[in-house]
């Protein structure tokens, strides 16, 4: 028997008592009290993240004010904050809440308020010394997200600067950072030798064991899925009861690992085949970011007896999230990064081999309440070869532009010389200034233009909130919106597995784009939220075009949001207006380039395209695209983001003429290394400004235009 239908049993919630962490709740009470910083450490599911806050709310420290935990994952945020309303007895968003970006269940009455990291920074903007929160707690600090490392820098600045901590509040700030293990001697030195509290905990052995299914030349994602299957497999039928769970890297491969799994274990025939007679039948569970919360509810329930659950997860279940009762891991090696590409210069997320610290941090999850074993898919060769020791901050490996645009909002002009954890290489923080330049926040001298203060507002990419603040300037921001908002859920169109079943995807998407008159990418997503949204049955219309409805509920609930966010502004008096006379379609596709000129490529020959960002990358159109195809018709295109695999892809994209880019790509040139290397630094004066422009000037002479190339 194979099952993976809901069933109803409520989780114990009396167990929290039996965490590590009750032991200490007095001790850690007063700690927070008696400090304004505290580092707190102790094993991943010792009851940090969801006891900790509770304790202090017990406690009354949260005054006048609310308690706020941070989340580098928005699923850690949704998921922990709904397991600690049941805990507190009250119904999600009242006592307890969540806010993570563009869903908000929090009200007036919220006192424990769960959000990601990436909310509290956009709070600090608006309210620098945090006045609605008494105290704030960095959780997952190990994780080392970029908004955490930042958030950490700023809470040091203004709790070290006794006039900035205490302006505009009535009680001082309690900051608590949290962290599953690592690097809390060096998370203690930098907030001013703080205490570090210590939950002790006991783990059982796990024996690890590598496997020779996977060598360094093995990343093929179709090669380690079609692996972690068959190890589960054998996990479920060779070895005793006891919950199995799976690390792969993202929703796709998951959802074709449990198709997988969920085929062969139909199969199984449990009077001969497996070893435990207590083991009757596998119970199947994916777990990633973008599914819905009520499946995610789930994984946590214990099986129903005699069945063994089978957890399917991404990176999430290596720390952010404890499933109990799991006795065996299956690890595929690979996860999937945020990184910031050379040969392409933009941040691209890829599947990469995981740090060897990370390694065993998965294996881990396996002995929390009794011995465990992990099941590598990989080789001792891989491991001493393709693993690094420790994975990179993400500040030291993706762009740092819209923090860079944060950090100067709230005053911050040396951007080299601010408090990092671990500094950023100083070219990372120049290629932000740089775009940043390129897209009209900064000006020469480094200062946060007044197109910069309005970009800082949206929760969203650079290029693609300068293209809706353009629209919105030109009256037209009925077209763009819809598209920010559709390029800000996860992916819209349905993909069937079952090939007959992609051939009628196929068409029926395609004809959507032929609707879509001036055929490209970002119309097509703008005829597909309109269409929808006047339809009477949207969900009926989503089935019928293989469209998740899912998301395009997602998108029409952020679109709201964007258009708040954009009324505010504009009833700003410096909000800016032009006038264009031109036709509807030029007007849409002349917006995209004011933001995403940085994203320009030219056809060279037959279906390949050349990138002007100064890279010169080859690129390709990503067979998922309207112009697929129909390379040989085009010229210059813009495009979203790209996709590297074998080749580099071009993904959401839209032909333009070269007469609209040609006075922005000059721009892509205009400011040099030496140039942004002192404005990161410090105040510029006129005269160097006018020296700059005049070399500049007399450059420009020399090079020629772009349509040359
Ligand atoms: P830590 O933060 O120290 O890693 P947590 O507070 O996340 O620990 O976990 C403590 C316990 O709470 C674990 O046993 C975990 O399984 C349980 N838990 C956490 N979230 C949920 C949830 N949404 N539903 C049920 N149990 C949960
Ligand atoms: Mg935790």
């Amino acid at each position: 028997m194979s099952k993976r239908t809901k069933w109803d049993t409520k989780g114990d919630l009396d167990e929290s008592k039996n965490l590590p962490i009750y032991q200490h709740k007095a001790t850690l009470q007063q700690a927070v009290k008696d400090n304004s910083f505290l580092v707190v450490t102790g094993e991943t599911g010792s009851g940090k993240t969801t006891q900790l806050p509770q304790y202090l709310h017990q406690a009354g420290l949260w005054g006048n004010g609310k308690i706020g935990i941070t989340q580098p994952r928005r699923v850690a945020a949704i998921t922990v904050a709904q397991r600690v309303s049941q805990e507190m007895h009250c119904s999600l968003g009242r006592e307890v809440g969540y806010q993570v970006r563009f869903d908000d269940c929090t009200t007036q009455d919220t006192v424990v308020k769960y959000m990601t990291d990436g909310c509290l920074l956009r709070e600090i903007l608006a309210d620098p010394v945090l006045s609605q929160y008494s105290v704030v707690i960095l959780d997952e600090a190990h994780e080392r997200s970029l908004n955490t490392d930042i958030l950490l820098g700023l809470l040091k600045q203004t709790l070290s600067s006794p006039d900035k901590a205490s302006k505009g509040r009535s009680v001082p700030l309690k900051v608590v950072v949290m962290s599953a293990t690592l690097e809390t001697d060096k998370l203690s030195v930098f907030l001013g030798g703080c205490p570090v509290f210590t939950i002790p905990g006991r783990t059982f052995p796990v024996t690890s064991k590598f496997s020779c299914a996977i060598g360094p030349k093995d990343t093929e994602s179709s090669v380690y899925v079609k692996e972690v299957v068959k190890v589960a497999l054998d996990v479920h039928t060779s070895e005793m009861a006891g919950d199995i769970l799976v690390f792969l890297t993202g929703q796709s491969e998951i959802e074709k690992a449990c198709d997988m799994l969920y085929e062969k274990a139909e199969s199984i025939d449990y009077r001969y085949d497996v070893q435990d007679r207590k083991v009757e039948g596998l119970l199947i569970l994916p777990l990633y970011g973008s599914m819905p919360t009520d499946q995610q509810k789930q994984i946590f329930q214990p099986p129903p007896p005699g069945i063994r659950k089978c957890v399917v997860a991404t990176n999430i279940a290596a720390t952010s999230l404890t499933i109990n009762g799991i006795k065996y891991i299956v690890d595929s090696g690979f996860v999937k990064q945020l990184n910031h590409n050379s040969r392409v210069g933009m941040d691209i997320l890829e599947v990469v081999p995981i740090s060897k610290s990370e390694a065993l941090q998965r294996a881990g999850r396996a002995g929390r309440t009794s011995a465990g074993k992990c099941f590598r898919i990989y080789s001792q060769e891989f491991w001493e070869k393709c693993m690094p020791e420790y994975t990179v901050p993400e500040i030291q490996r993706t762009s740092l532009t819209t923090v860079i645009l944060t950090l100067k909002c709230l005053g911050v002009h040396d951007v080299i010389r601010f408090p990092y954890l671990d500094r950023p290489e100083e070219r990372f923080i120049i290629e932000a200034l740089k775009q940043l330049y390129q897209c009209d926040a900064i000006d020469r001298r480094g200062k946060v233009t007044r197109l910069g203060e309005l970009m800082v507002q949206f929760p969203l990419p650079p290029g693609l909130t300068r293209a809706l603040l353009q629209a919105a300037s030109l009256g037209c921001e009925d077209l763009l919106l819809p598209v920010a908002a559709m390029l800000s859920v996860e992916n819209i169109f349905i993909r069937p597995g079952h090939p007959e079943k992609q051939k009628e995807a196929d068409k029926k998407h395609r004809q959507l784009g032929v609707q879509a008159g001036s055929c490209n990418d970002f119309t097509m997503l703008l005829s597909v939220f309109e269409k929808c949204k006047a339809s009477d049955a949207p969900s009926a219309w989503c089935k019928d075009n293989y469209i998740h409805w899912r998301a395009l509920k997602s998108a029409f609930s952020v679109e709201t949001q964007l258009r708040e966010i954009l009324l505010r502004l504009q009833n700003r008096r410096d909000f800016p207006m032009e006038k264009f006379d031109g036709n509807k379609s030029e007007l849409f596709r002349r917006c995209l380039c004011t933001g995403y000129f940085t994203n320009v490529a030219r056809r060279s020959v037959g279906k390949v395209f050349c990138t002007m960002d100064g890279h010169g990358s080859m690129v390709h159109i990503h067979p998922s695209s309207t112009l697929f195809d129909q390379e040989a018709q085009l010229d210059w295109v813009i495009f979203h983001d790209l996709l590297v695999t074998s080749r580099i892809y071009i993904r959401t994209v839209c032909p333009i003429r070269y007469d609209w880019v040609k006075d922005l790509l000059p721009k892509l040139h205009e400011v040099d290394v030496y140039e942004l290397s002192s404005v990161a630094r410090e105040e510029v004066t006129d005269e160097e400004v006018a020296k700059w422009v005049t070399k500049e000037a007399a450059k420009r002479q020399t090079e020629g235009s772009a349509e040359d190339l």
